[in-house]
C-alpha cells in the first residue's frame, strides 16, 4: 500500500533536536526531585496551577517584552491553519499564569502563592544544560508587596535545594533593579557611557545599546567583561524606597541564615522584572550555571490588563537540578516492586494478583512473552531481575491447597544483599506476613 511505502521511505523518525525523551532509568530522579519539590512546595503553602502549553503569541511579545533574548529570536510561534490565529509554545511560565489569574480574578479574595511545572520551549542551540524543551518548576506570589515575600521565595528556594542535597554545591546572587524611572535616570547615563566605548562593542550590544542597554550589561561575550565592569551601577540611582526594600530582603536573608551576594550586574533575560532580582548558580554545570532565577515583576499585572498587583516568583531549570544530583552523586535506588508474581496459571494468579494490589501491595504478574507459560526457573529469573522485594509463587500443588510460596529476595527497604528465605504462606494469610515482614525490616 501507498502509506506503507511511505513510511519505508522516510526511514526512522527521531526526536526533534534539542527535545529529550523522559527514559524509565530518568524517572526515578524525576519522581524523587517531584515528591521533594512537592513537599517543600507545601511546606509553605502554595497552591498548584497549570496553563496550556500554547497561548496566543501576544501574550509574550506583551508580557515578557519585545527586545528579550526569548521574544527576539527563541519562540516557537505558528500560524493555527484552521483559524489564522498566531500562536506560541510556552517560552516560560509566569506570563500565562498571570494571563490565569487575570482572566478568572483569581486574586479576588486576596493574594495568592501559586506554583507550577511543565514543559517550555525556547529555540535555543542544544547543548548540556540548554535544550529546546525543558521543564520549569515555577512559583508566583501574587498581591505581596514587601520584601518578607522576596525572602519567603529566597528560602523556599534554599530548603528544596537544601532537601535536595544540593545547598553545598550552589550561591545565591541578589540585586535590585529599581523602579522604572530610577532605572530610565541609570539608563540614560548607561547609555552615554556605551556610546563612549561604541566601537569596541560586538553587534549584540550594539543593537541593545538604545533598546535595551541594561541588557548589554548581561552579555557572556568575555571580551565586553571590561567595559561591563566600568560601567554605571544601577544601585547609585536607586530611590530611598527601593533601597529600603532591597534592604530590608538583605535583612530578612541574614536572619535566616541564607547567605547571599550583592551582584550589580545581575539583570536577568526579562524585562518585566522591578526591585529584587536573583539567581542560584553552581559552577558544576558548565556554561549553564543559572539553576533557579527570579524576582519581583509588579508591573506585570497592570501591563497585561489586569488590576494593579505587587507579584514576585521564580522558576527552577529541572534538567539542569537533575545534571546536578547525577553530578553530586545523589540518584536515588529504585526501589522495585514488592512482588513479582510467579505461576503456571494465568486465571489463578490475576485474581490474587488483584486482592494484593487491593490491600495497597505493589505486585508485577509474569505475563507470557510468547504465548506459552515459562518455565519456573526463568521467571523467578525475571523476578530477580525486576527488583521486587519478594517472589510469591503458585504452583498447581499450592493452589490446590490453598498456599503459596514466598520467598524473600532483598530487604524490602533497600538492597542490602539478597536474603533468600522462602516459606509456604496460606494464601489467606499472604498479606499479614508480607506486611509484618516489611514492618521487621523497617524497624
Ligand atoms: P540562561 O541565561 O541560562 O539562558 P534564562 O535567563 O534564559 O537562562 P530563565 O528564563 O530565567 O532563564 O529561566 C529560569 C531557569 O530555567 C534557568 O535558570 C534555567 O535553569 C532554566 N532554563 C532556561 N532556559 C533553558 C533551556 N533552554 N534549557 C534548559 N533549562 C533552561
Ligand atoms: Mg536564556
Amino acid at each position: 500500500m501507498n502509506e506503507d511505502k511511505d513510511v519505508a521511505a522516510c526511514g526512522k523518525v527521531t526526536a526533534v533536536r534539542g527535545m529529550n525523551d523522559m527514559l524509565p532509568t530518568d524517572a526515578v530522579l524525576w519522581a524523587h526531585f517531584e515528591r521533594v519539590a512537592r513537599m517543600v512546595l507545601r511546606a509553605y503553602g502554595y497552591q498548584q496551577i497549570a496553563t496550556p502549553i500554547v497561548e496566543q503569541t501576544q501574550l509574550f511579545t506583551q508580557g515578557i517584552g519585545e527586545v528579550t533574548d526569548i521574544v527576539e529570536k527563541e519562540m516557537y510561534s505558528f500560524e493555527d491553519r484552521l483559524n489564522g490565529e498566531q500562536l506560541t509554545l510556552r517560552p516560560e511560565g509566569t506570563a500565562a499564569v498571570v494571563r490565569a489569574c487575570i482572566e478568572h480574578n483569581l486574586l479576588y479574595d486576596g493574594p495568592k502563592r501559586l506554583w507550577y511545572l511543565g514543559p517550555m520551549f525556547r529555540h535555543e542551540r542544544p547543548q548540556r544544560g540548554r535544550y529546546r524543551q525543558f521543564h520549569q518548576l515555577g512559583v508566583e506570589a501574587l498581591g505581596f508587596a514587601g520584601p518578607d515575600m522576596d525572602a519567603e521565595i529566597i528560602l523556599m528556594c534554599q530548603r528544596l535545594l537544601d532537601d535536595l542535597g544540593l545547598i553545598g554545591g550552589v550561591r545565591l546572587e541578589i540585586n535590585c533593579l529599581g523602579e522604572a524611572p530610577e532605572r530610565a535616570a541609570h539608563r540614560q547615563d548607561l547609555i552615554a557611557y556605551l556610546e563612549q566605548h561604541r566601537h569596541l562593542l560586538d553587534a549584540e550590544s550594539t543593537r541593545r545599546l538604545y533598546s535595551n542597554p541594561l541588557r548589554v550589561l548581561d552579555t557572556k561575550n568575555p571580551e565586553l567583561q571590561a567595559i561591563v565592569i566600568g560601567a554605571p551601577k544601577l544601585i547609585d540611582y536607586l530611590s530611598e524606597s527601593s533601597l529600603r526594600h532591597f534592604e530590608g530582603l538583605q535583612a530578612l536573608l541574614k536572619a535566616n541564615n541564607v547567605p547571599f551576594k550583592i551582584n550589580p550586574r545581575l539583570v536577568r533575560g526579562l524585562d518585566y522584572y522591578n526591585l529584587t532580582v536573583f539567581e542560584w548558580i553552581t559552577d558544576k554545570l558548565g556554561a549553564q550555571g543559572t539553576v533557579i532565577g527570579g524576582g519581583r515583576y509588579d508591573p506585570l499585572l497592570a501591563r497585561m490588563g489586569g488590576k494593579n498587583a505587587p507579584a514576585c516568583g521564580w522558576a527552577l531549570g529541572v534538567e539542569r537540578i537533575l545534571a546536578l544530583l547525577t553530578e553530586e552523586k545523589l540518584v536515588p535506588e529504585d526501589e522495585g516492586c514488592d512482588i513479582y508474581l510467579v505461576h503456571h496459571d494465568a486465571s489463578h494468579a490475576m485474581v490474587l494478583a488483584e486482592r494484593l494490589r487491593q490491600t495497597g501491595l505493589d505486585v508485577i504478574l509474569h505475563c507470557s512473552v510468547d504465548g506459552a507459560i515459562a518455565s519456573f526457573k526463568s521467571q523467578m529469573k525475571k523476578a530477580d531481575a525486576s527488583r521486587a522485594a519478594y517472589a510469591v509463587i503458585m504452583g498447581a500443588d499450592e493452589i490446590a491447597g490453598g498456599t503459596v510460596e514466598l520467598k524473600s529476595l532483598r530487604t524490602p527497604d533497600g538492597n542490602a544483599g539478597k536474603r533468600g528465605w522462602q516459606k509456604t504462606v496460606a494464601i489467606a494469610d499472604l498479606v499479614d506476613v508480607i506486611l509484618d515482614d516489611i514492618t521487621s525490616a523497617h524497624d
